[in-house]
């Protein structure tokens, strides 16, 4: 019974996530993620069972298949980017920022309340722009062909063009 009860659970995790990364490539050229170290967290028990439970890897697994299939380009940037740390209005990082710490509130510049998530998740983004446009695939600017993972080549100028735009009227 219990069994059952957990398998149950398991698949409609899976069905949400499947559902939720299916969204995200729709309405996405190129996925950033966080490199977490997931093996590291998860030894840590605080973190062990919110990690675990979340099914993050596999979410990012789904991602990373759906993004290929299409085309599209998904990668991870290093795990030692220090993204919670940094101030994404004015590039201040701070030496540390302890979990239950919420809100980022920027001692440099005086930004106040922003959701910690939301400031990370806005530095990897432009790290991710940066990525982009200094490493190989930065050429998609001018609509030369890639070479993606697995060999395929494919063409992301949309995906220069979106971000470009996103970017310069954030
Ligand atoms: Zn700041």
């Amino acid at each position: 019974m219990v069994a059952r009860a957990h398998e149950k659970i398991s698949n409609a995790r899976q069905d949400f996530l499947h559902k939720l990364s299916r969204k995200l490539v729709n309405k996405s050229q190129v996925i950033v993620c966080e490199n977490l170290n997931i093996k590291g967290m998860v030894r840590n028990h605080k973190l062990a069972k919110a990690i675990n439970d979340c099914g993050w890897g596999m979410f990012l697994n789904f991602l990373e298949y759906k993004c290929q299939k299409e085309g599209k380009v998904f990668f991870q940037i290093d795990r030692f980017f220090p993204s919670s740390k940094t101030c994404n209005n004015c590039l201040n990082v701070v030496d540390s920022l302890p979990l239950d710490i919420r809100t980022w509130d920027c001692p440099s510049c005086n930004t106040k309340g922003i959701d910690r998530d939301i400031n990370a998740a806005k530095n990897c983004r432009d790290e991710g722009i940066r990525i982009l446009f200094s490493s190989g695939t930065g050429e998609t600017a001018k609509g030369r062909n890639v070479r993606q993972r697995r060999g395929r080549k494919s063409t992301v100028v949309a995906v220069a063009d979106e971000f470009g735009s996103q970017h310069s009227t954030r």
